[in-house]
C-alpha cells in the first residue's frame, strides 16, 4: 500500500492509496522499482468505476523511459472505499524517434517525412497491420513529389493517376527498379492479398532507403554537374 497524490482533469488535487506499484518495466521488461512521477485521475466525481493513471520513471539506466500504469478500483459494488485503487497493467506509447532525411528529400517532398515518421511509430507501437500502408503512402508522397519537382508543368496529372503510371516517368532506371518493386510490396501491404510472400515489411523499407538514396545521390551530382564546370 502507498499513498499518492493526484490531480483531476478539472486540475483539483486528491490523494488515493495505491495496492502496488509496478515493478516490470513495459518497455524493457526489467525488473525495478520505478520512480514515481505524477498520479492523474481522469475524473472528479466518484460515479461508479474510477480509474487513475500513474506516470512512472523506468530506473533502468539502460531504459530510462516513462510509462504509464492504470488503476481502478475493481468493478462497482467491490470498492474498498472511493480513494483505494488497484494496479491493473502498464504500458504507454514510447515513439520519440524521428527518422530524419537529408535537406534534399525534405525539400522535394515535406509529407514524405511527415507520413514515414507515422507510419513507423505505428511499426514502434507493434501496429504492424497498419504501419505497412503508411509505408505505401509515404513511398507515393516521395515518389510523386520527385516527379512534381522534375516536372512542374506536369504536376496536375502526377497527382491524378497511380502511383504506377507517374514510377513509368522516372527517367532514372535504377530508382525506377526500386520503385516499382517497392510499389508492389507496398500495394501488398494495403490489399486483401499478398502476390509478394517472400517479401516483407523490412523490404519495403529497404527499398524506400534505396529510393532516398539514389535520388540524394542524383541530385548532389546534378548540383555539382551545374555549379562547377573545367577550367582551362
Ligand atoms: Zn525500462
Amino acid at each position: 500500500m502507498k499513498n499518492v497524490d493526484y490531480f483531476t482533469f478539472e486540475g483539483d488535487k486528491g490523494s488515493a492509496e495505491i495496492d502496488k506499484q509496478p515493478d516490470l518495466c513495459p518497455f524493457c521488461k526489467k525488473h525495478m522499482t520505478p520512480d514515481f512521477i505524477k498520479a492523474y485521475k481522469p475524473t472528479k466525481d466518484y460515479s461508479g468505476q474510477e480509474t487513475l493513471e500513474i506516470v512512472f520513471k523506468c530506473t533502468n539506466e539502460n531504459c530510462r523511459g516513462l510509462f504509464l500504469a492504470y488503476y481502478d478500483n475493481g468493478i462497482s459494488g467491490m470498492r474498498a472505499h472511493s480513494d483505494w485503487f488497484r494496479f491493473n497493467g502498464s504500458g504507454g506509447a514510447r515513439y520519440r524517434e524521428i527518422v530524419e532525411f537529408s535537406e534534399i528529400i525534405d525539400k522535394i517532398s515535406p509529407n514524405f517525412s511527415i507520413i514515414y515518421n507515422q507510419a513507423r511509430a505505428a511499426e514502434g507501437l507493434k501496429f504492424l497491420e497498419i504501419c505497412g500502408p503508411g509505408y505505401r503512402r509515404a513511398l507515393e508522397f516521395l515518389v510523386k513529389d520527385y516527379l512534381i519537382a522534375k516536372f512542374p508543368k506536369d504536376s496536375a496529372a502526377i497527382k491524378g493517376e497511380f502511383l504506377g503510371q507517374s514510377i513509368q516517368r522516372i527517367s532514372h532506371q535504377d530508382i525506377k527498379d526500386c520503385a516499382e518493386r517497392a510499389a508492389w510490396l507496398g500495394n501488398d501491404e494495403t490489399h486483401y492479398v499478398k502476390k509478394h510472400t517472400a517479401q516483407d515489411l523490412s523490404d519495403l523499407k529497404e527499398l524506400i532507403s534505396m529510393i532516398i538514396d539514389w535520388v540524394n545521390l542524383t541530385e548532389k551530382t546534378a548540383h555539382y554537374k551545374k555549379t562547377l564546370s573545367s577550367k582551362k
